[in-house]
């Protein structure tokens, strides 16, 4: 089975309908979370995401605060105002869909899903191999796909010494997984790896393959969007240079 793996959206309708072509014909999708956030389409992000068949999806930080599950205070200025501006225009269809979520670690066959981590699954940020290591006892399967921290990254558990290490991928080209793995597939919306292009995965569950893809989609319709919303110009400029 073919799946299309994506992550933090974060209300970039741009990029998400990039990624949705680019990925060509998939049986399943897996949402890691953060749907909303950020971005200007928070309703054309939700209400095409909820109409993906065989869609499996998880909430994420900024979802959890957008449906006022925690206070928008958790977050810093810049993020608040944009989550402020979700809460405000989402249709009462596209929140009761973000309510219907479930935040918690979710299994599908050899893959765990979280949006976080597996030891925290909407906050904890999986950034480095320390961070890693501190999570591979808290899933059972093969491998872990999470969202949140932006990058599109894998760590590889060492069963002989329990290493973990930073596995060097290739863009746009599959690789076998051998167990124990946690991945991330990127974030569509605002990658952060200081590579502007929109990050995704295909994941083959019989194949066992996984292959990190980038896509480039039109950066200066969002921002123009995010403008006119006036969201934070922050939020603008980041796009262009992935951070
Ligand atoms: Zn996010």
């Amino acid at each position: 089975m073919r799946v299309l793996v994506i992550s933090d959206i974060h209300a970039n309708f741009t990029a998400l309908e990039t990624v949705l072509a680019d990925a060509g014909a998939v049986e399943e999708t897996w949402c890691l979370g953060d749907l909303v956030g950020y971005g200007p389409d928070p309703n054309e992000v939700v209400e095409k995401v909820r109409g993906l068949p065989n869609l499996t999806c998880l909430l994420g930080n900024h979802d959890v605060a957008a449906i006022g599950k925690i206070p928008l205070e958790s977050f810093n200025g810049d993020a608040r105002r944009a989550l402020e501006y979700h809460e405000k225009v989402l249709t009462k269809e596209n929140m009761d869909f973000l309510l219907s979520l479930p935040s918690n670690l979710t299994v599908k066959g050899d893959a765990s899903l979280v949006h976080g981590s597996p030891r925290d699954s909407v906050w904890e940020y999986i950034l480095n191999a320390l961070s890693a290591r501190l999570n591979f006892g808290h899933f059972t399967t093969p491998w872990c796909m999470v969202g949140h921290s932006h990058l599109q990254c894998m760590f590889r558990l060492h069963p002989e010494n329990e290493r973990v290490t930073l596995e060097s991928l290739k863009v746009n080209e599959a690789m076998t997984l051998k167990p124990r793995l946690i991945m991330n597939p990127g974030s569509v919306g605002q990658p952060r790896d200081r590579d502007p292009r929109a990050a995704y995965a295909i994941y083959d569950t019989e194949e066992k393959k996984w292959e990190p893809r980038r896509v480039k989609y039109d950066i200066p319709a969002v921002q123009k969007r995010i403008r006119e919303a006036k969201l934070p110009e922050k939020h603008a400029v980041r796009l262009v240079e992935g951070w």
